[in-house]
């Protein structure tokens, strides 16, 4: 049931953007001015990109790849409903259209059909994937193009400015919320939640290449010794800068989180498997040496490998667990160390 509400939702984003396009496209095709008319076309252009992006989701979504991020579902299909029928409608507005200002203010009402927050949660939640996987998000430079050619083609009246001002400021700070969800504030990484959106996600990608997957499990050695000795905010301190350190370091597409208090995860996919190793190692190391001048700190680090064949969620949790009990191993081992499972 509320996966089929999710599937219905993204459909209907799909439904919406689609008609983005061919709104833009009539108004483009209705157009007596020519670079005005151009104008119109390239936003209907630009209307691909979420169209691309709601057909990949669609995919996740039938994979059970996409957490239920509404608590109401069926209340924002039924608002999406009505966002739909109103697209409808400013659809055939298009035909009726007559003198600029009236079509700015249509692409202003479609624009702010889609600040939606369903939209919102959406796009923020493919955000937290590394920049390699994550769809192209276009839709502040989309509603900046309408402000802009306002002012270009000299309609801009004061409604219409504070109206362009509005729906960019909403934008943003629906975007600033929503992201506060998903990451630690105190690390500036993926918090635990961030983490298993991106990283159940990347692992269907993974299985569909066949990409080798690398997890590392990293926890701070005697980290409560900080705290007792230290106290707790440089605690945080050194929490902060051995984040910094190790994301700074990797690749931006391996995806760092905060597993749990002083636990990190980095998940590496595709990952040539006889670098791990070296990579870990190079983490320790980092830290170590990073660490140095202020207070000195070590980590120890499980690694696990492998390859996804069927049960995405199961088999990631198989790989998390083993590279848990290789941490646990490097732990008993001494610390500042890296163990491989087999
Ligand atoms: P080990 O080498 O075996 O990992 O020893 P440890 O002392 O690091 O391990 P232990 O699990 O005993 O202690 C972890 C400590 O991390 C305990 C907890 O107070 C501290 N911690 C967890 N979250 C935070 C946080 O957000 N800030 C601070 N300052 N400390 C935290
Ligand atoms: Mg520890
Ligand atoms: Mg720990």
């Amino acid at each position: 049931m509320a996966e089929n509400l999710l599937l219905d939702i993204i459909s209907l984003c799909l439904s919406i953007d689609r008609k983005s396009y061919k709104i833009y496209e009539k108004l483009s095709k209705v157009e007596k001015d020519n670079n005005l008319r151009d104008f119109w076309k390239e936003m209907s252009l630009g209307e691909k990109f979420p169209v691309e992006y709601w057909r990949e989701m669609l995919y996740f979504a039938e994979k059970g790849m996409i957490p239920q991020v509404f608590d109401d579902p069926v209340k924002v299909k039924d608002e999406l409903e009505t966002i739909d029928a109103e697209s409808n409608l400013l659809l055939k507005e298009c035909e009726n259209m007559v003198g600029h200002t009236n079509s700015f203010l249509l692409a202003y009402s479609l624009e702010f059909y889609l600040l939606h927050p369903a939209f919102v949660l959406l796009f923020h939640f493919m955000r937290t994937l590394p920049e390699e996987s994550k769809p192209k998000d276009d839709y502040e430079n989309h509603i900046q193009k309408v402000i802009d050619a306002l002012k270009k083609y000299g309609m801009v009246t004061s409604e219409l400015e504070l109206l362009g001002k509005t729906i960019k400021r909403l934008w943003h700070d629906s975007k600033l919320l929503t992201m506060q969800t998903t990451i630690d504030t105190l690390t500036n990484v993926l918090n635990r939640r961030g983490l298993f959106n991106a990283i159940n996600l990347l692992s269907t990608l993974a299985k569909r290449h066949r990409y080798n997957i690398g997890i590392m499990m990293m926890d701070i050695d005697h980290f409560k010794e900080i705290n007792d000795t230290y106290g707790h905010q440089k605690g945080d301190k050194v929490l902060q800068q051995v984040a910094g350190l190790i994301k700074r370091n990797i690749r931006s597409s391996d995806v760092i989180g905060r597993y749990g208090g002083e636990e990190f995860l980095i998940f590496l996919a595709p990952v040539d498997v006889g670098f791990l190793k070296k990579i870990a190692e190079k983490i320790c190391k980092l830290v170590e040496t990073g660490t140095k001048g202020d207070l000195p700190v070590t980590i120890s680090i499980g690694v696990a490998k492998g390859v996804i064949e069927t049960d995405v969620k199961k088999e990631l949790d198989t790989l998390i667990k083993k590279s848990d009990e290789a941490l646990y191993k490097a732990k008993s081992t001494g610390r500042n160390r890296v163990i491989i499972c087999d």
